[in-house]
């Protein structure tokens, strides 16, 4: 009788400390008002300036959601503060806005460097790497839960809303990709017919891609994306985040696949009166 009831309190108590609490932390960070300093960081951001006012609230959410759950570790001497950190989910969790998401449920550990950085697991292996030559990173993704990010590439990236280049939407998509196990350029979909149209549409721009740069043709798509599917994918991503009516224009049926995944139009993002300066 008494091991049946030791074993019942066991399990009581492990439910409590692994489940129960830090679900009761999580509702109360999310509860929690949108801290003031957060705020001043956030309206930095360029693309949160645009953005509805829904989905504002709804980002917020998810950072609180986010600097909940991640860890941040400073490398090289860098300390890590708190701009950072808001910097770094803002971008990230444009991915996940207005749509059923894990909130990177595998991700746990962000890694900042000052600025590029090496890594030797990283040249072995070429999905989730932007790479500058002789092995110098901007950032790495990896399925195991971590991500390294340079600082400087990161507020680049963030401050160019419009270049269609940025650390953090790249590695991020590169997560989502990493989700289902295996860094193909296809992410988790909602659907069986979601999974067909983006293998023949993503499959089909990819291998035109290639082509014209075989050609020797200047591409909106940046020339890496032509690695592999995985690179595809996470250059298309910053391309529709940060040049959609271009990426628009000039691919449209890859974009509408892209819009029928991320379940938001960048192309509507327009500067409020409020917020435009003469
Ligand atoms: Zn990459």
């Amino acid at each position: 009788m008494l091991w049946i009831i030791l074993v019942a309190l066991g399990s009581a108590l492990a439910y409590a400390f692994l489940v129960w609490l830090p679900r009761r932390r999580l509702d109360k960070a999310l509860q929690a008002p949108f801290p003031s300093d957060w705020m001043l960081y956030l309206q930095r951001s360029p693309v949160y300036k645009v953005l509805p006012s829904s989905l504002q609230l709804e980002l917020q959410q998810k950072i609180k959601h986010f600097l909940h759950t991640k860890r941040f570790v400073g490398c090289d001497g860098l300390q890590v503060s708190d701009e950072m950190r808001v910097t770094i989910a803002a971008e990230a969790c444009l991915l996940i806005l207005n749509r059923p998401s894990t909130q990177f449920r595998k991700l746990r550990w962000i890694y900042i460097f000052p600025s590029q950085f090496r890594s030797k697991q990283a040249q072995r292996n070429e999905y989730g790497v932007v790479s500058k030559p002789a092995g110098s990173l901007l950032g790495v993704s990896w399925s195991n839960g971590r991500i390294v990010l340079a600082w400087d590439s990161v507020q680049r990236g963030v401050s160019s809303a419009d270049d269609g280049s940025n650390v953090v939407l790249h590695e991020f998509a590169h997560q989502l990709d990493q989700e289902d196990g295996s860094a193909d350029g296809a992410p988790l979909l909602y659907d069986r017919a979601s999974y067909k149209q983006w293998s023949e549409v993503l499959g089909r721009e990819f291998n035109a891609l290639r082509e014209a740069l075989e050609r020797g043709e200047q591409t909106l798509i940046n020339p890496y994306g032509a690695t592999n599917p995985a690179e595809f994918f996470a250059v298309i991503t910053e391309l529709f985040f940060e040049r959609p009516a271009q990426f628009h224009d000039t691919h449209p049926e890859l974009f509408n696949t892209l819009l029928a995944y991320y379940r938001i139009d960048p192309q509507n993002w327009q500067p409020s009166e409020s917020s435009i300066s003469t």
